[in-house]
């Protein structure tokens, strides 16, 4: 499998602008504080490779959105008639219940390239390059205020 399929979540939040695998990947401190602070989890365990790979933090490996896209054999959400189910209904975060839709959305537009694509493109900081993660402020390059687009 390659890197950007292990970063495909079936959910449609896309591993590589998940603010875990940018705080682990760039050995940010403190953005494992403050994120491990609002989801409940130890900075320490903070260690992910993306939800499809081998090294899932316990939070995603638990998640049942992920459980069920694995037993029933879909690559994601976008291609399973039931979406949005009782799993997204009842994620325990509504604010990635927004990115869940809108990813889910997007990806069954633009089919699961062209939706990694569109996902790093949005979440790259315009003046620097550098690769932000989606609830950001700041950019982690120039510390710059990030203006995105609005996700529908
Ligand atoms: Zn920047």
């Amino acid at each position: 499998m390659d890197n950007g399929k292990k970063l495909a979540a079936p959910c449609g939040l896309y591993c590589g602008v998940c603010g875990f695998y940018r705080a682990y990947k760039t050995n940010n401190q403190k953005l494992k504080e403050k994120l491990g602070n609002f989801y409940g989890v130890e900075p320490k365990d903070i260690i992910c490779e993306g939800c499809l790979s081998d090294v899932v933090m316990g939070f995603c490996r638990a998640c049942a959105v992920r459980t069920c896209a694995l037993e029933k054999g879909v690559e994601g959400c976008f291609e399973c008639s039931e979406f949005p189910c009782a799993h997204i209904e009842n994620y325990p975060f509504d604010v990635a219940k927004k990115y869940i839709m809108s990813g889910t959305k997007r990806r069954r537009e633009l089919g699961t390239e062209k939706w990694i694509t569109w996902e790093t493109a949005h979440y790259t900081c315009k003046e620097c390059g550098a690769l932000a993660f989606r609830e950001a402020k700041r950019c982690p390059g120039c510390r710059g205020e990030l203006k995105l687009e609005p996700v529908d």
